[in-house]
C-alpha cells in the first residue's frame, strides 16, 4: 500500500504592488484547501519580476497576510525544509534548470520584440495573447551570438521548443478538464526573460517540484499557462502537482482590479479602521460561505469551505459591496 501524500500547497505573492482584496480571496481558497486537509501550506515570494517588484512589498505582503489570520508552516519568516523562500535566493536552481533544458535543445535564444511577433501573427490574437511563430528557432549557434545581436542593456530570452501537436490535458480540480495544443496556441514559449533562466515560468515549475507541492491553488488567469508548465515539468523529468484555479475579483465593467477602480489594497481597509473579519466576510461572503455583511474569523469559515459553494463567475466588486465599506474603497 503507498502511503497518501501529504496535502502541500501554497501562497506565492509577487511582491510587485500591494495585497488586495483579488489576491486574498484567492488566498483564502488556498488556505482553506490545505487547512482542510489537514496539510501544510508555503510561503514563497516570487520577487523576480525586477522592475516591478516594489522595495517593502515583502514586508507588507507577509503584514498584510498576517493582519488577515493566515498563517503557514515555512516561509521566508519562519524557515523550513526547503529554504530559501524567496525566489531572488533561489537562482541556482533555476540555472541548474535551464541547463538540463539545454543539454536536451529544448530551449533556445531569443531576440525578438513584442513588435516583432506582433508582425509575425498570421491569425487574430488567441486569448493566449501572442502567438509565437518561431523566428529565432536555428537562428544563433548560442547566447552569445544572439546577445550580440541586441543593443546594449537588453539580454535575450529564452523560448521553449514546442514540438507539433503539443496537446496538454490536465484535470483541474475547479475548473475540470483543460486541455490545449500548445504549439497552436502559444507556440515556442518564454521560460525567463534572465541569462540564468530566473523568469516566473521556469521558476514556477523549478520551486513547486523541489517544495513538494501537491496542489496549487491560483487565480484562473493562469489556468492557460498550466500547459506550459506542464511541458516544463515533462521535460524536467518532475512530478506535477494538481492545479486549482479559481476566479478573479473583477470590478463592474468585468475588468480585473485596477487603480482606478479604487483602492482595494488590503492595508486600505485595516488603515480605514475596518477589521479582519469584516474584510474575510466580505471574502467568504464572494465564496459563498458568509453572508452579506457577516464579520467572520479564519477558523470561523474553516467548517464552511465547501468547494461547491464557490461561484465559477469571477467575483464582483459592485456597489453594495463599496457602500459597505465607504471609508477604504473610494
Ligand atoms: N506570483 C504569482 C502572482 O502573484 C502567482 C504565480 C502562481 O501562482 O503560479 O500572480
Amino acid at each position: 500500500m503507498t502511503a497518501e501524500r501529504i496535502y502541500r500547497g501554497r501562497l506565492a505573492p509577487s511582491p510587485t504592488g500591494a495585497l488586495h482584496l483579488g489576491n486574498a480571496r484567492t488566498f483564502l481558497i488556498a488556505w482553506l484547501r490545505a487547512r482542510e486537509a489537514d496539510g501544510k501550506l508555503v510561503l514563497r515570494m516570487e520577487d523576480l519580476d525586477h522592475p516591478k517588484v516594489k522595495p517593502g512589498a515583502h514586508v507588507s505582503a507577509i503584514e498584510d497576510l498576517r493582519w488577515l489570520g493566515f498563517d503557514w508552516d515555512e516561509g521566508p519568516d519562519c524557515g523550513g525544509t526547503y529554504a530559501p523562500y524567496t525566489q531572488s535566493e533561489r537562482l541556482p536552481l533555476y540555472a541548474a534548470a535551464l541547463r538540463r533544458l539545454q543539454e536536451q535543445g529544448l530551449v533556445y535564444p531569443c531576440v525578438c520584440t513584442r513588435a516583432d511577433v506582433e508582425a509575425g501573427q498570421s491569425a487574430p490574437h488567441t486569448e493566449e495573447g501572442l502567438f509565437y511563430p518561431g523566428i529565432c528557432r536555428d537562428r544563433f549557434a548560442n547566447y552569445e551570438e544572439a546577445r550580440r545581436e541586441l543593443p546594449h542593456g537588453r539580454l535575450p530570452a529564452w523560448r521553449y521548443r514546442v514540438p507539433d501537436n503539443a496537446v496538454v490535458s490536465f484535470e483541474d480540480g475547479f475548473c475540470g478538464e483543460f486541455s490545449q495544443d500548445v504549439s497552436q496556441a502559444v507556440g515556442d514559449f518564454v521560460i525567463a526573460r534572465h541569462p540564468q533562466g530566473a523568469g516566473y515560468m521556469l521558476a514556477v515549475v523549478v520551486d513547486d517540484a523541489a517544495m513538494g507541492i501537491t496542489e496549487v491553488v491560483r487565480g484562473d488567469d493562469l489556468l492557460s499557462t498550466t500547459p506550459r508548465q506542464l511541458l516544463l515539468y515533462r521535460a524536467l523529468g518532475l512530478t506535477p502537482p494538481t492545479f486549482y484555479h479559481v476566479p478573479l475579483v473583477v470590478s463592474e465593467d468585468g475588468h480585473r482590479l485596477a487603480k482606478r477602480h479604487g483602492d482595494t489594497r488590503i492595508s486600505a481597509f485595516r488603515e480605514a479602521g475596518y477589521t479582519a473579519q469584516q474584510v474575510l466576510g466580505l471574502l467568504g461572503w464572494w465564496c459563498g460561505w458568509a453572508a452579506f455583511g457577516e464579520e467572520v474569523s479564519l477558523r470561523d469559515l474553516l467548517p464552511r469551505f465547501r468547494r461547491s459553494s464557490i461561484p465559477h463567475c469571477p467575483a464582483v466588486l459592485s456597489r453594495r459591496v463599496r457602500d459597505a465599506f465607504p471609508k477604504a474603497i473610494r
